[in-house]
């Protein structure tokens, strides 16, 4: 029998536990970093195509600010659930201050199930969303961006949205928008290429040459594929790629481009000519390098933890690895790269594109992707120095310098009144 998920806010305080208590935090912090500092649920009605009316439950949790405005994407999901919006925006939080960008962090959500969805639906719900929560948004507020099932167009809904609102364009409240709408060059792309950044790092760190390294990846989607194409780039091999649909394997390798073009043909990676299919959960057990989760929390649990081969975890996605697995696959000598480093690509390209949009600067794909590869490996050595400095993993190494810079600001700002 499966078990019950695990619920992702008890998870995210647990790791915020672990990291107070290495840090010997203040308990009066501790405290104030236990809680978002806003939730927001609104209800969203949408005129269906067919004419009846829905009605869809949405959040927007703004976890901290003290580091700068409020930061972090917007997922559409049907599994979408208010303790799940809350962790991921304290993740949002603990992953802005590791990459050091000024921003505090927050997470959105619509439970809904967008494949289902026409696109003259998705717009509607977008805008009405956008609506109720357009008076906590804005540039200098809360910036939202892409996550799971939203993409490009989703946001340029939500910017225009806003702007109408406004009465004047205002490009800086939302990032991951389409190119010709004030978009960065590279950010389509900036999550799965930070997250290969951080594997070359820490196959240097482990010893482990890249060329000829093997890969498998769960999840996919924008960052999965992204994160293959680019470590193949590197000269490593993909033997194994899931999404919701299934999964296939093929020891001598997957063609990382030719399976995206397969997937955004059919639909799915499954079925992909001179593969053999594999279980989501096979996929997880594959005798390969490096394992990247790259789907949604509660991947690798406890239970299964013991069956990862793999000698690293690149975590592309937020929260797969529970506090439980990530013991064990410390006891078993496995470096876990933590989801607020590894995935942190993402947002600090959004960055990039703020500070374009704030300063009406036009920058280059190579000086954007420059950016991010100083940014992101600067972030890697502080974890691991972090880590190395305090003998404890990555995971707990990079809370231990997201919380602590939280924190600091948080002791510095006091409370007023
Ligand atoms: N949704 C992405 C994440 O989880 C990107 C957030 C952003 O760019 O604000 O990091």
């Amino acid at each position: 029998m499966a078990m019950a998920k695990e619920n992702p806010f008890a998870n995210a305080l647990e790791q915020l536990k672990i990291a107070a208590e290495h840090l010997k935090l203040d308990p009066g912090v501790h405290e104030v970093l236990k809680r978002p500092k806003r939730i927001m649920e609104v209800s969203i009605p949408v005129r269906m195509d067919d004419g009846r009316t829905d009605v869809f439950v949405g959040y927007r949790v703004q976890y901290n600010d003290a580091r700068g405005p409020y930061k972090g994407g917007i997922r559409y999901h049907p599994g979408v659930t208010l303790d799940e919006v809350k962790a991921l925006s304290a993740w949002m939080t603990w992953k802005c201050a590791v990459a050091d960008l000024p921003f505090g962090g927050a997470k959105g959500g619509i439970v809904c199930d967008p494949k289902a969805m026409s696109p003259s639906e998705l717009e509607r719900m977008t805008r009405r969303y956008t609506t109720a929560i357009s008076e906590a948004i804005g540039p200098d507020k809360d910036i939202p961006a892409p996550d799971v099932y939203t993409n490009a167009q989703v946001m340029a809904w939500i910017l225009d949205t806003y702007s109408q609102l406004k009465g004047y364009m205002v490009p800086g409240v939302v990032t991951g928008k389409p190119i010709s709408l004030g978009g960065s060059l590279g950010r389509d792309s900036a999550t799965g290429r930070g997250a290969a950044f951080c594997t070359r790092e820490a196959a240097r760190v482990a010893k482990l040459p890249l060329k000829g390294a093997t890969f498998a990846v769960q999840g996919y989607g924008n960052a999965g594929s992204n994160y293959a194409t680019i470590l193949e780039g590197m000269g490593a091999r993909m033997v194994a790629a899931s999404d919701s649909s299934g999964g296939v394997f093929c020891k001598k390798g997957l063609d990382a481009r030719k399976l995206l073009r397969h997937k955004e043909k059919t639909g799915s990676v499954t079925g992909f000519p001179s593969s053999e299919e594999v279980s989501s959960e096979e996929l997880l057990e594959t005798e390969c390098d490096i394992l990247a989760p790259a789907a949604l929390e509660n991947t690798i649990t406890r239970e299964m933890a013991k069956d990862v081969k793999a000698r690293m975890v690149v975590e592309c996605a937020n929260g797969p690895t529970t506090p439980g697995a990530d013991e064990v696959l410390d006891s078993n000598g496995v470096m876990v790269v933590p989801d607020i480093l590894a995935n942190s690509g993402g947002v600090i390209v959004s960055y990039l594109e703020w500070v374009q949009n704030l300063d009406r600067l036009w920058w280059t794909v190579e000086e954007v992707n420059s950016k991010l590869e100083r940014k992101i490996v600067g972030a890697f050595h502080g974890v691991h120095a972090q880590a190395a400095k305090s003998g404890v993993s990555m995971r707990t190494g990079a809370l231990m310098v997201g919380v602590g810079k939280v924190a600091e600001a948080i002791k510095t700002l006091g409370i007023w009144p």
